[in-house]
């Protein structure tokens, strides 16, 4: 492999990364009715974009059907194979679930490969000028 074809091949898998876990945001989404205990995945962005953006978080949705207000809420998750609810189409959202977390760890090597990258190539600018 030559250089061009390294640097080209690391940013080519990001960038359809990047576009696969949006569609398995929908994915997720398509695969549960709003109900008590969804599991969701949310991308969030940096207002300053870094090359890791998006980010994948998970929050687990809890439904209070007796208060009178705020009959929804939703907590974070760190480990969201843990609790998918079971039943019609836990088996596409438990493979969804293990794509998104094999896709999002392939991914963050490519990502703190390439900011090492960013980086030398910012304190390189500074040693020259
Ligand atoms: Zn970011």
């Amino acid at each position: 492999m030559d250089i061009q074809e390294i640097l080209t091949t690391a940013a080519d898998f990001v960038t359809q990364a990047s576009s696969r876990l949006v569609e398995l945001e929908a994915e997720i989404r398509a695969a549960q009715p709003v109900r008590d205990r969804a599991v969701l995945m949310y991308l969030y962005r940096h207002k300053q974009p870094c090359l890791g953006c998006p980010h994948v978080t998970w929050r687990q949705w809890r439904n209070h059907p007796r208060r009178s207000i705020h009959r929804w809420s939703a907590h974070r998750l760190q480990t969201p194979l843990r609790h998918l609810p079971r039943g019609e189409n836990g088996a596409d959202l438990h493979r969804i679930v293990v794509e998104v977390l094999a896709l999002e760890r392939r991914r963050a090597t490519f990502v703190r490969h390439l900011s090492a990258l960013a980086q030398a190539i910012i304190v390189n600018r500074k040693h020259d000028s």
